[in-house]
């Protein structure tokens, strides 16, 4: 198969990031996706959505891409880790996918939003998705781990018009016992390189009971959040289990079975942490 061509029968949209896709461009010859990694003419995606009101301001059309160098023990999405099971699309398609949408999202106050698994991991292609949603006007946020944010020139960052970022942690000891990595300094230095650009940003807390649920953690996030001076807002996204099956089926051993979303006090008190360091957490 060519590294441009769509997997046939499965549709460029899904209804949700929480559908299962695999093996989407498993048969994606290997030189194809060593020249896709590298210049960005084909992207791997899991698939588009549309309608989203959670992924940055107004309404979102998001772009989830396939691959990632964190192994979340929370992560809703497990079969977005790997590249090959995302669909092969080539950039042309994927901008006229947007332009299809474009006056809606401006109409809707909204825009493109490339999320993944981590869309770093396909920089060029996502650079260039970022560059074309500004030739025809589009808002752009990147929702990103930050880990892979040195990447970015800054010439790269002003075709992004916020960047939200995943916050998996402050200590490094956290950080490995979320993310299974330990050295979180590139995420770190990331928000403060954004800061000293003056780069507006989200930041986002998934609460899980028992796992992310530690007062001095989000103290220390939201303190630094706080003097980084652009951050706009902070969500605290409570845990649920819509990704378990995905887990299940792909085999992989699952720690969280047993978790339960937090409670609404447990929200409450997470949100007023972040809320008591000056920063804006509905
Ligand atoms: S960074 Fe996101 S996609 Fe990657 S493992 Fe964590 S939650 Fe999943």
């Amino acid at each position: 198969m060519n590294a441009a061509q769509l997997v046939e029968g499965t549709p460029l949209e899904a209804g949700s990031p929480f559908d299962m896709r695999i093996n989407l461009g498993k048969d994606v010859p290997e030189t194809d996706v060593r020249s896709a990694l590298q210049h960005g003419d084909v992207g791997f995606l899991h698939s588009f959505t549309t309608g989203s009101c959670v992924d940055g301001p107004g309404v979102r059309l998001v772009a989830w891409t396939t691959s990632c160098m964190f192994r979340c023990r929370f992560c809703h999405n497990p079969d977005t880790w790997t590249l090959s099971n995302g669909m092969p699309v080539a950039i042309g398609r994927a901008v006229d996918e947007l332009r299809k949408y474009a006056n809606g999202l401006k109409v809707m106050n909204g825009g493109l939003t490339i999320s993944g698994g981590e869309p770093l991991m396909q920089k060029p292609f996502t650079t260039k998705l970022f560059a074309a949603a500004k030739q025809l006007g589009i808002h752009t946020a990147l929702q990103s781990n930050g880990f892979y944010g040195a990447k970015l020139t800054d010439e790269e960052l002003r075709d992004i018009d916020l960047v939200i970022l995943d916050m998996k942690a402050f200590t490094p000891a956290q950080h490995d016992r979320v993310t299974g990595i330990r050295d979180n300094k590139p995420v770190i230095e990331f928000c403060e390189r954004l800061a000293a650009l003056k780069r507006p940003m989200w930041l986002r807390y998934v609460l899980v009971p028992a796992l992310t649920d530690f007062d001095e953690e989000m103290r220390a996030i939201a303190r630094f959040g706080a003097a980084l001076g652009v951050v706009e807002r902070v969500e605290v996204l409570p845990f649920h289990q819509m990704g378990r099956y995905k887990w299940e089926r792909l085999n992989i051993p699952y720690d969280l079975e047993m978790t339960e979303p937090p409670s609404r006090e447990a929200v409450s008190h997470a949100v007023e942490i972040f809320r008591s360091a000056g920063l804006d957490c509905p």
